[in-house]
């Protein structure tokens, strides 16, 4: 069983919005998370036609980069992701696995030609860290528009839920965590 969530950071995120990411996570999963500084090289990972990096080749990168065994791993990015099927993607993670991949991109104003608002972009991180980490946990999509868990295609759908599961969502972290605990 995962004994610790591993957030590794390959973006330009201060020290201070990862630690209150962390405590965030920490308190809806229930286990110890660590935070640390990667330079990941992406450049094998890059689509020049599409000028994107392939995120399921990222998720690759980390569970031969890092040791996943025993742990939940999370990178955080700066770079534009994207899955071949999609225009874009938030992040990805293997479902009831180890690695999951989060992009910052597309989760600044400025992208949509807004004006910067960093409390707004971190908001956006922290719900897509817990929702990406809550997949590793075997959990699927919600139906609840506020539960962590619902899909989001659009920055506006994130605003619209909430960094936390659930009540169903919750209870499945909690069984998934007893029922994985003597392994
Ligand atoms: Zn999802
Ligand atoms: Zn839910």
């Amino acid at each position: 069983m995962s004994k610790v969530i591993r957030i590794y950071n390959s973006s330009d995120l201060q020290s201070r919005t990862l630690d209150r990411i962390a405590v965030t996570v920490r308190n809806v999963f229930g286990i110890p998370v660590s935070i640390s500084n990667v330079s990941l090289n992406l450049q094998d990972i890059y689509d020049s036609g599409r000028e994107q990096y392939n995120s399921t080749a990222l998720l690759a990168k980390i569970l031969h980069t890092f040791d996943t065994k025993d742990n939940k791993s999370i990178v955080i990015v700066d770079e534009d992701l994207f899955i071949p099927v999609l225009t874009f993607v938030f992040g990805e993670a293997q479902l009831d696995g180890s690695a999951a991949v989060v992009s910052t991109h597309r989760l600044k104003n400025q992208y949509y030609g807004l004006q910067t608002n960093d409390q707004m972009m971190h908001e956006r991180l922290e719900k897509e860290i817990v929702h990406e980490l809550g997949h590793t946990f075997g959990l699927y999509h919600c139906r609840d528009y506020e539960c962590v868990m619902k899909s989001s295609t659009y920055v506006e759908e994130i605003d619209l839920k909430k960094a936390l599961p659930c009540k169903a969502c919750r209870q499945f972290i909690v069984d998934y965590r007893n029922s994985h605990k003597s392994a």
